[in-house]
């Protein structure tokens, strides 16, 4: 948890702490977050009329795929998004509804992490003018690069947080595997279905901020761009022939730059030297305390306790270097770890 509560928080790491943190009742934080992204900001006032119909569709977009978005068993919230989808109601009800009900909560608690209040992006103007003003730290997070990369993670949070509700299965039999070919995580339901839960990329870089894993580089999580990221595995994919088959799971893979991962000098199929094994342990113990959903999965995979996981990792780094004794480090380093 400290890791993000902290007394002067970065802005990308306040916005990140609202969106990652917290067992949510409801996916209502995911739809405002995804909400103020998407809004036109040229004014700082946003008036509740213009917020509803983008909170409202992001919650109608969601329930088709996943009926469940409240832990609870009913909502008349819901039901109105419900009845938009099957065409029951208009856009104008919609809207109605959700100004009337669907920010109950959601405006009020929308910067509460670990029950402190973070950085403020916006601030409730409810009372004077039904509406809320975005703050001069949401302007400057817009100006940031990994602005861009934000979407992508609210909608991946939003989509673990989904399938860890709606298989209403013990989280601790949740196995999230992933699959290199697609780079999607993936879990098996009851009925051994495979159903996929969101992009690698999207459910690793809510920790590494667009930065790659071993020297910091900007990365992007988009596929397409120049500095687009690949996902590579800490410990080589090919230790699964010397019979290391937990090179596949998630607490192994990493975001990096194409140059770490297969670039001159690039790391290829060497093993990272010891140092980057303690940034290893410390991402996967950030999934563990700040509840990710991937949270049981990581435990499960490696160890219930950080010394057991240490230990997890020590044993794999000793297997994989009796296998491939080559260590790698990038040749240059690119500003802060992470
Ligand atoms: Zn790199």
């Amino acid at each position: 948890m400290q890791l993000f509560v902290d007394k002067d928080p970065s802005l990308d790491t306040s916005w990140r702490s609202i969106i990652l943190l917290g067992r949510n009742v409801a996916s209502y934080k995911f739809a405002l977050a995804k909400s103020l992204l998407e809004i036109d900001t040229s004014s700082s006032e946003i008036e509740i009329e213009n917020l509803a119909v983008p909170f409202a569709k992001n919650i109608c977009d969601h329930l088709l795929n996943n009926e469940k978005q409240v832990t609870s068993k009913t909502s008349k919230f819901l039901d109105a998004c419900k009845r938009f989808n099957n065409a029951e109601i208009n856009e104008e009800e919609l809207k109605q509804i959700t100004i009337r009900m669907g920010f109950v909560n959601v405006i009020d608690a929308f910067h509460i992490v670990a029950r402190e209040e973070t950085t403020r992006f916006f601030t409730d103007n409810r009372k004077e003018n039904k509406s809320i003003i975005l703050t001069d730290n949401f302007y400057k997070l817009k100006e940031k690069d990994i602005y861009g990369n934000l979407k992508n993670e609210a909608e991946s949070r939003w989509n673990l947080w989904e399938t860890a509700i709606s298989l209403n299965v013990n989280p601790s039999l949740l196995e999230i595997i992933n699959d290199d070919e697609d780079e999607c995580l993936f879990v098996l339901d009851d009925k051994k279905r495979r159903q996929n839960v969101t992009s690698s990329r999207d459910a690793l870089n809510g920790y590494q901020k667009s930065k790659c894993f071993y020297c910091y580089k900007h990365i992007s999580i988009q596929q397409g761009n120049e500095n687009s990221c690949d996902v590579d595995h800490f410990f080589p994919h090919i230790l699964k022939d010397y019979g290391l088959s937990e090179v596949d799971q998630i607490w192994n893979l990493v975001l990096t730059c194409r140059e770490c991962n297969r670039g001159s000098g690039g790391k290829f199929e060497k093993i990272p030297k010891i140092n980057y094994l303690e940034a290893l342990n410390k991402r996967n113990n950030f999934y563990i305390e700040s509840h990710h959903p991937l949270r049981e999965t990581i435990i499960n995979q490696t160890g219930k306790t950080d010394t057991e996981r240490k230990d997890f990792l020590q044993k794999m780094f000793n297997n994989s270097v009796s296998h491939i004794p080559i260590k790698w480090e990038p040749s240059e380093i690119f500003g802060e770890s992470i």
